[in-house]
């Protein structure tokens, strides 16, 4: 069965995020780990907590998402937003991890003029501050569309950095469809060969999420911008062809698109739909 789920805010709590993912017909959700634009979060109650169990369990949610804020560049030179993003990771693994939530993912960064190398070796540090050997949560790399001085472009990046932490086996990657191709990687023509990439650089076995978004921006424009399913560069055939790909099943699919709770209804229905019309053929 297909684990499919969207990004949800939690301004009314965890307990009530997860039912309005029931009443959505989900069965998955991405959260924010803290606030996305700044450094604050929620302590929730016990009895908050509970509920939320209660509700991921009689439910059968699949595996859930945190999503650090953006405000965390673990690339950069600046100390001060260094330290703070040191901060971040390593108190909400633990926090996100406490709540029995299965994955978190990040940004790698973004190296602000300083170059990738350089980046790549501060995220490193910041991860072997914040990975533990208690953890259950698995940290997903994010692939990124290749903005401003973005890293994580390349799936060469993502290893690179994997390779580097003291820890690997904690890190995982979140395939985002619209940053791959607003990179470069052609999955509209070529998604066999751009999954064969992935596996001979870092392994498919490490792909533990899809973002599955459509993108307003023209392949290898290097431009973040998330359109609906089937209405932007990318086209409804080829996204469904992700779903169905055999080395992409059973991983858990959040939708990153512009709607509100309702129209992520709609559009959750629309691929289960056409899901479901392709494997009647
Ligand atoms: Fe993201
Ligand atoms: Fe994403
Ligand atoms: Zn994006």
């Amino acid at each position: 069965m297909l684990t499919i789920g969207t990004h949800m805010s939690i301004a009314g709590g965890i307990a009530k995020t997860a039912k309005n993912v029931v009443e959505m017909e989900a069965n998955t959700m991405q959260i924010f780990s803290r606030n996305p634009r700044g450094s604050n979060y929620k302590n929730y109650s016990q009895e908050e907590i509970d509920t939320f169990q209660n509700i991921r369990q009689s439910h059968q949610f699949g595996a859930l998402l945190a999503h650090a804020p953006y405000t965390m560049n673990l690339a950069s030179a600046n100390e001060k937003t260094y330290e703070f993003a040191c901060m971040v990771i390593r108190e909400d693994i633990v926090r996100m991890d406490a709540l029995g939530i299965e994955n978190m993912v990040f940004h790698p960064g973004s190296h602000t003029g300083i170059g990738a190398e350089a980046g790549i070796s501060n995220i490193i540090r910041g991860l072997d501050q914040a990975l533990t050997e208690e953890q259950n949560i698995t940290v997903l790399l994010e692939t990124m569309s290749g903005k401003g001085t973005e890293i994580g472009v390349t799936f060469e990046e993502l290893k690179a950095i994997r390779d580097g932490v003291r820890r690997p086996e904690k890190l995982g990657v979140c395939l985002d469809t619209c940053h791959i191709f607003a990179a470069g990687y052609d999955i509209v023509h070529d998604l066999d060969g751009v999954l064969e990439e992935f596996d001979r650089v870092l392994g498919l076995e490490l792909l533990r999420a899809i973002h599955l978004n459509d993108s307003m921006m023209p392949f290898g424009s290097r431009k973040d911008r998330h359109a609906p399913i089937g209405e932007g560069e990318i086209g409804l055939e080829p996204l469904l062809r992700v779903l169905m790909h055999p080395a992409l099943r059973g991983l858990p699919v959040y939708l990153e698109t512009p709607f509100d709770d309702a129209g992520h209804k709609k559009e959750i229905a629309m691929i289960r739909e056409e899901l479901w019309k392709k494997e009647q053929n």
